[in-house]
């Protein structure tokens, strides 16, 4: 790797994040410019760029903690719907090159963005990983 990587920091804790589950291969952490509340990205440990790159290992615990997360985050805001996706290169809107799947709970009516304007604040964004920890199934 030759630049250093934001989400390989924060799954070494080397960078702060708000932490929702962390599994043998996967971390789930708040997304700091929300598109919507509850906005939660799932990692892989392992750094891998994109979905060409990774592993099944790895792809496979990044999204059994996904379906998990998305479970409590349904329970916690009861959203109309719910976008998961992930973005593999800069054409395809990827702005971090550390493979990574993006929660983003809808309500009906609102326009749908990909990128959050605003830096969210770090309290809410701190109860809302304590409250999805909570109801995190099995
Ligand atoms: P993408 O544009 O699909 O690569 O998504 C990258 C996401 O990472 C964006 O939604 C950013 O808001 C988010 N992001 C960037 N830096 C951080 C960080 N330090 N902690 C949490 N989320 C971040
Ligand atoms: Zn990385």
């Amino acid at each position: 790797m030759s630049e250093p990587c934001i989400f390989c920091a924060i799954v070494a804790g080397a960078a702060p994040s708000h932490r929702v589950a962390e599994t043998d291969l996967a971390v789930a952490f708040m997304d700091i410019f929300p598109v919507s509340e509850g906005h939660t990205l799932v990692v892989p440990k392992a750094h891998s760029t994109n979905i060409f790159e990774i592993d099944d290992a790895s792809v496979q615990a990044v999204a059994a903690l996904a379906r998990r997360t998305a479970h409590a985050l349904g329970e916690l805001r009861r959203p109309d719907g719910m976008a998961i996706y992930q973005a593999n290169g800069r054409a395809a809107g990827q702005t971090v090159f550390h493979y990574h799947v993006h929660l983003i709970p809808r309500m009906e009516g609102e326009a749908m963005t990909f990128q959050g304007r605003a830096r969210a604040e770090d309290t809410p964004l701190a109860e809302t990983a304590r409250a999805l920890a909570e109801r995190l199934p099995d």
